[in-house]
């Protein structure tokens, strides 16, 4: 990240012993980065609280609570394999916006694959959680989450989307550290997030697989098809090359 400095001395914050890293870190953009992971806290309680209410006023809808959450943590999982894609493939660490923001992180990765595990919680996740603002705030001010059948089973699927999101950074940093919380292996152990031995396989060279980098499960199938092979001939094909 730009415009950063850090040191080794660890705050050792409740949140950081639950995700791990926490090396003091300093940026010109804290403000706004502190401002994203306030916002994204903000809403989603909000948001949940309104689901609650609408999941209360038409309990049919509790039938397709758990579908809408398995739909949700499969489409955070293909976001998080797309994203990762796109800032290996394309652009390089000096293109301007996306360059220093989105993708030096995903080349640092490569380069140093143990950062993630130093970064504090604000420079882990502050990027994820600017990004579900953009279907976070709409959503809250559009749909009335507490009214009961479509609106609040949508509002569902944004929540969980958007915590799929957050949690992205979170598992892929567990998949880096050498002893990750006992919560962590727990969910490592149980498949519902990546592990160690399955998302290491992204980084052997040339880093062409294993996009997905939340709980994992779309890679066999991405993988199996070439979807990533193929999407980046399709680009090609109109012009978009690899690096530029
Ligand atoms: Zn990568
Ligand atoms: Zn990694």
């Amino acid at each position: 990240m730009t415009s950063a400095a850090r040191d080794s001395t660890k705050r050792g914050l409740v949140v950081e012993w639950f995700v791990g890293g926490g090396e003091v870190y300093r940026s010109k953009f804290r403000a706004f980065e502190v401002g994203c992971v306030a916002a994204f806290f903000y809403l989603t309680l909000e948001m949940g609280v309104e689901v609650v209410v609408g999941l209360g006023a038409t309990p049919r809808a509790l039938w397709y609570v758990a579908p809408v959450g398995l739909l949700a943590y499969v489409a955070a999982d293909f976001v998080s394999g797309f994203v990762h894609f796109l800032a290996d493939t394309y652009c390089t660490e000096t293109t301007p916006l996306l360059g220093p923001k989105l993708i030096a992180p995903f080349r640092e990765h490569h380069r140093d694959p143990l950062a993630i595990t130093r970064h504090d919680f604000i420079e882990a996740n502050c990027d994820n959680c600017f990004t579900t603002l953009f279907a976070l705030v709409p959503t809250h001010l559009l749909v009335h989450a507490a009214g009961g059948g479509a609106a609040t089973l949508f509002s569902l699927f944004v929540l969980l989307f958007s915590i799929g999101i957050l949690l992205t950074s979170i598992a892929h940093g567990w998949a880096h550290q050498d002893d990750p919380p006992w919560h962590a292996r727990a969910l490592q152990r149980a498949g519902i997030v990546i592990s160690r031995a399955r998302h290491a396989r992204h980084h052997e060279p040339p880093h062409t697989s294993d996009y997905c980098i939340t709980s994992g499960w779309l890679n066999p199938l991405l993988d199996g098809v070439r979807f990533f092979h193929h999407l980046e001939r399709a680009l090609a094909a109109i012009g978009i090359r690899r690096g530029s």
